[in-house]
């Protein structure tokens, strides 16, 4: 007899049980009381720290001015005080190495006396600089082992918090991390740098029009995409266990055709999830403010209110570290992969992008005189043109194995880098790059300074969801990243791309200004030649269809349509000069990012090959034969009662096997086979060997997921995981 699989039993669990839910009573519990209450921010510092102290640390975070000995001891004795108040036992430096994801180590307060007994301790050194050893996170060649330890370096911008485990608490000081050599080694140093890079040249052009800031910000609201399933489907499933997505899974018969998901009432459970995620980010002073369900069943989405890129960043890291701790309390798995479940939906994460002054002035907000609307004018012109100019290095900032199952799917943004600026907009540029300079001005044309834009509408009815680039009133939204990715990347591609615009902007405006132009007959003269060399990344229409893949073509647009064909483009010849120029990377920077991203792509494909192999032979080849073993009884049965048994199934069940077998033998040889050559060779073998045989195994496998006895099928299939709530 075949046992019966663990699936029925679970789903029976799953309809009998009612999680235990953490009731919250938010009669009691109010959000402005919470707010915060676990973050060392501006108010708790001004609480506890001797005024100049606070105003030497004010200085630093505002104007990046040095930290003296004196205000680190202070800060990180004040720093303590709060923390042990607050139940911590351990600090932490958390960094974000590149891997992605946030690193983290703890040490305890605790520093012993001579008599035995013990106080708790932490100085300004501890805060400033952390040594964690790090030795095995990759560093791309930037490390030699001899000298293999990076330090972690206290951001003052980005305020320490408290992170409440089930037992006790820890102090979290967000660190940047680097090499003793000065490089960075993780992916927040060359974000705070491209902000700088930025604000550099965007007070240059602000400067023009008459006003002196002192820093220019971008700002950044990540809407961030993720699944959730039960977490007891999930622990049957390898391949989302060490994968993060579903290796095997026919269809199921009804997938996300009825539309009935998206915006639909959230599950309980999940709304349940929801609540308590939210109260700890607010605890976190991370400002949660939409949640709804997405497009595919299972699929949610939680957005918080836009922050400056380097918060906001790490705030999107800790959303998604909240949401993975918290979603097994309530029985489910939290996936972030790009594409968990192939057919259906993937998970991105919208970034929306804009820059403004450190008084608060959007710089990509039309305004509402002409002068305003100018500014609006050649603010927005230097993003298209940056766009126009870098699209490959946008693309690359994207790219990764999981992603790439992503990009060009038909759901998500294709690997095209185009702009989407919609009907009002998309005229206001048409005219000004016809306006001709304004000593041949005709009339009927955009008349810089003079004429005042339309309103641009902001509510949603007239976005275009198939633009990986697109503007939405007064912002710019970056659709490509992945769910899982952090957006420390592409912040600090984007931020030194427009940074190269607006320094090729100001430098031209500057020197027509100084030669006596107007700046308002300056900008009319410079913006349509812009334009024109950059409007062929102005894309309107439907980004998903074949169309408008032949358009790209024919417009040069470049197409890398996976992550080996992008990566090469980390180390060229321009990135290396454009990123050396502004200061963001180093080519030795460069180049372990080159290493370490090929390397990751390497890493990716074969675990999930490997995995492919040993879930095929250990699980599901196995329970086919117990299958094909009953229909074969059953045969013989038949045929000794004289009538026709199931030979047709046992016929198909047979010659199944005899695929999913010879698809797994192929892999197999496949993953033994040894690649000579560079990173990107060995990349290439898992794009192109790898990654195809794969799928030939999961073809045959979920051709047979569709005719094997359900109770014998060992993984649980699309239905239940989607639609099992
Ligand atoms: P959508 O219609 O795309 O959902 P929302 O207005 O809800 O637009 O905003 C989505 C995200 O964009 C939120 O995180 C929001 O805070 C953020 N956002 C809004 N304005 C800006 C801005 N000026 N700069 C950056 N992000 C912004
Ligand atoms: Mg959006």
């Amino acid at each position: 007899m075949a046992k019966p699989s663990g699936r029925s039993g679970i789903i029976q669990k799953i309809a009998s049980s009612q999680p235990k839910l953490d009731l919250i009573d938010f009669k009691e519990l109010h959000f402005k009381d919470i707010f915060g209450s676990n973050v060392f921010n501006e108010i708790s510092q001004r609480e506890r720290l001797p005024k100049p102290i606070f105003k030497a640390l004010q200085k630093t975070i505002k104007k990046g001015e040095p930290l003296s000995h004196e205000i680190a001891d202070a800060f990180a004795s004040a720093l303590k005080d709060w923390a042990l108040e607050k139940g911590a036992t351990h600090y932490t430096h958390l960094f974000q190495p590149m891997t992605g994801i946030t690193a983290e180590k703890h040490d305890a307060f605790i520093s012993p006396n001579s008599d035995g007994s013990a106080i708790a301790e932490f100085s300004g050194k501890e805060l400033v600089k952390g040594e964690p050893d790090a030795s095995s996170f990759p560093s791309g060649g930037l490390r030699a082992t001899f000298e293999a330890r990076g330090y972690t370096a206290w951001d003052p911008t980005s305020p320490p918090y408290i992170m409440d485990n089930p037992n006790g608490a820890t102090l979290v000081i967000p660190t940047a991390f680097v090499s003793w050599t000065g490089e960075a080694l993780d992916k927040k140093v060359p974000l705070l740098r491209s902000i700088d890079a930025l604000s550099i040249q965007a007070k240059r052009v602000l400067k023009l029009f008459g006003k002196n800031v002192s820093k220019v910000n971008t700002s950044v609201g990540p809407e961030q995409e993720y699944f959730l399933i039960d977490s007891q489907f999930y622990f049957l499933r390898p391949d989302l266990l060490n994968a993060g997505r579903t290796l095997f899974g026919a269809p199921p018969p009804k997938g996300q055709e009825l539309e009935d998901q998206y915006f639909g009432a959230i599950p309980e459970r999940v709304i349940a999830c929801m609540a308590d995620v939210d109260i700890q980010l607010y605890k976190l002073g991370v400002p949660s403010k939409t949640r709804h369900n997405e497009v595919a069943p299972g699929q949610y989405e939680i957005a918080p209110i836009y922050e400056d890129s380097n918060i906001a960043t790490d705030h999107n890291h800790l959303v998604m570290e909240v949401i993975r701790r918290t979603a097994p309390k309530y029985g489910l798995a939290a996936l972030f992969h790009e594409k968990p479940f192939a057919g259906i939906n993937g998970s991105g994460k919208h970034n929306n992008w804009s820059m403004s002054t450190d008084e608060g002035e959007n710089l990509l907000n039309p305004g509402d005189t002409p002068h305003d609307n100018a500014q609006f004018l050649v603010f927005t012109t230097a993003v298209i043109r940056a766009v126009a100019k870098y699209p490959e290095l946008l693309r690359v900032t994207v790219a990764s194995a999981a992603n790439d199952h992503r990009l060009g799917a038909n759901e998500a943004p294709p690997a095209i880098m185009s702009i989407f600026l919609g009907d009002q907009l998309q005229d206001v540029i048409d005219q000004l790059e016809k306006g001709s300079p304004t000593s041949t001005k005709q009339g009927g044309h955009m008349e810089v300074g003079v004429t005042v834009l339309p309103k641009l509408p902001k509510d949603a009815g007239d976005r275009n969801r198939t633009s990986p680039f697109a503007f939405t009133g007064n912002k710019f939204e970056f659709r490509a990243v992945g769910g899982s990715q952090s957006i420390g990347g592409p912040n600090a591609v984007l931020n030194t791309i427009v940074a190269e615009s607006l320094d090729f902007v100001a430098t031209a405006l500057e020197a027509a200004v100084k030669s006596g132009k107007t700046l308002h007959a300056a900008i009319q003269d410079l913006l349509p030649g812009i334009l024109k060399d950059s409007k062929k990344v102005l894309f309107n229409g439907d980004g998903y269809s074949e169309k408008w893949h032949k358009e790209a073509e024919k417009r040069g647009l470049p197409n890398l349509k996976n992550t080996v064909d992008a990566l090469p483009v980390i180390v060229s010849k321009e990135s290396i000069a454009l990123f050396g120029k502004y200061k963001v990377y180093t080519e030795g920077e460069l180049t372990s990012r080159y290493n370490i991203l090929c390397e990751h792509y390497v890493k990716t494909v074969a675990i999930e090959a490997k995995l492919t192999k040993f879930m095929s032979s250990t699980m599901i080849i196995p329970a086919v034969i117990r299958f094909q073993t009953e229909l074969a009884t059953a045969v013989n049965a038949s045929k000794a009662a004289g009538v026709e048994g199931p030979t047709d199934l046992l016929k198909t069940v047979s010659t199944g096997l005899a695929d999913l077998s010879k698809a797994t033998s192929a892999l197999c040889e496949a993953l033994h086979h040894h690649t000579e050559g560079e990173l990107i060779d060995h990349a290439k073998y898992a794009r192109d060997t790898l990654l195809p045989k794969m799928l030939d195994v999961r073809k045959a496998a979920d051709k047979l997921e569709t005719v094997v006895a359900d109770d014998l099928w060992p993984i649980p299939t699309y239905r239940e995981m989607l639609f099992i709530r």
